[in-house]
């Protein structure tokens, strides 16, 4: 292992490689990739969620920013004549004041037409919402798979398989180079996969292996309950990615760079010497100094911040790899 690397460090490894890599065998016409999301049970490191070129060009037609459950029972439903909302929209479970409020929000988006009747409020959709999710595929990033972790690690592939949100479950770890990968004899479902990485070199298109196929888990097809919660988790893919950390880290630290490992960029704290993680760059942090206001009148550097810079960068990376 690289000298300091968090298991954060690895997630974005992790998911620059999906980002290049994605799928390990074969090609997919078009896929996400977003970390640290999942249920109140369960969060996954690396969701992949795929779907196709056209259904993600009808998805943009609401927006680049995520739709929450309240917003999705409304675009799903509307019409596409003007009806008065309660005639259209399904029973929501909860009082129909919250919906209102909900078209008021989806209205201010743009995300829904509305104009009103009298007291009434009409909605009329602004296109059809497309079902725009393949598959849901979740990876679970353990870089040292000793045999504690790999109990753990068990039960909570158990409990993928068995809930099935995903249709497939993998594990990423540390290639080890020995003839039989660890990882393959620890006590791991069948159903996932595992992937084994080498990033020594930087993240490439070649960083990871297959070592186990998974098998696919959804037994149950898209007419079941999964099928709200698994179009929640891949509209929170969709708006969030993986890029965003810099919200929950500190690149207005004169510190923070960004370096560049292979085709990667992951964060550097020069005053520590390593990459930091996300639970050590905060406003805890010891040595977090601001950078200094004069940094702001220059030309931004690309390593070194200031801290917008480096946010604008995550953003604009994000942003152009979502529209290839
Ligand atoms: S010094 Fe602390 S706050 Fe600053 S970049 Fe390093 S870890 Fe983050």
């Amino acid at each position: 292992m690289s000298t300091g690397r968090s298991e954060f460090v690895y997630e974005l490894q992790v998911c620059r490689w999906a980002e290049l890599g994605w799928p390990p065998d074969g090609e997919t016409p078009a896929f996400l990739i977003a970390r640290q999301l999942g249920t109140k049970q369960r969060r996954w490191d690396t969701v992949v969620v795929e779907t196709t070129s056209e259904a993600l060009a009808a998805r943009r037609q609401f927006g680049d920013r995520e739709l929450d459950s309240d917003l999705l029972h409304i675009v799903r439903h509307a019409p596409a004549e003007w009806t008065f909302y309660r005639d259209v929209l399904p029973e929501p479970g909860y009082p129909w004041r919250y919906v209102r409020e909900a078209i008021h929000r989806a209205d201010d988006r743009g995300i829904v037409d509305t104009r009103r009747d009298g007291n009434r409020i009409q909605i009329r959709r602004i296109a059809p919402f497309p079902d725009w999710v393949d598959r849901l595929i979740a990876v679970e990033n353990k870089p040292d798979l000793d045999a504690s972790a790999a109990r753990q690690l068990a039960d909570q592939l158990q409990h993928d398989v068995e809930a099935g949100l995903a249709d497939e479950v993998w594990v990423a770890t540390e290639r080890t180079g020995r003839r039989v990968e660890p990882a393959l004899l620890e006590s791991l479902p069948v159903e996932a996969g595992i992937l084994t990485t080498d990033f020594e070199g930087g993240v490439d298109v070649a960083s990871a292996a297959v070592e186990w196929y998974p098998t696919r888990l959804s037994a149950v097809e898209e007419a079941d309950d999964r099928h709200p919660r698994r179009l929640e988790l891949a509209e929170r893919a969709y708006g969030r990615g993986w890029r965003n950390y810099d919200r929950t880290m500190r690149p207005d630290c004169r510190y923070f760079e960004l370096r560049r490992a292979g085709r990667a960029l992951l964060p550097w704290c020069a005053a520590k010497g390593r990459h930091q993680s996300s639970l050590v760059c905060g406003s805890g942090c010891d040595d977090f100094e601001p950078e200094p206001p004069a940094w702001r009148t220059r030309g931004w550097p690309i390593e070194g911040g200031p801290g917008k810079g480096i946010s604008r960068l995550l953003a604009d990376r994000a942003e152009r790899w979502n529209r290839e």
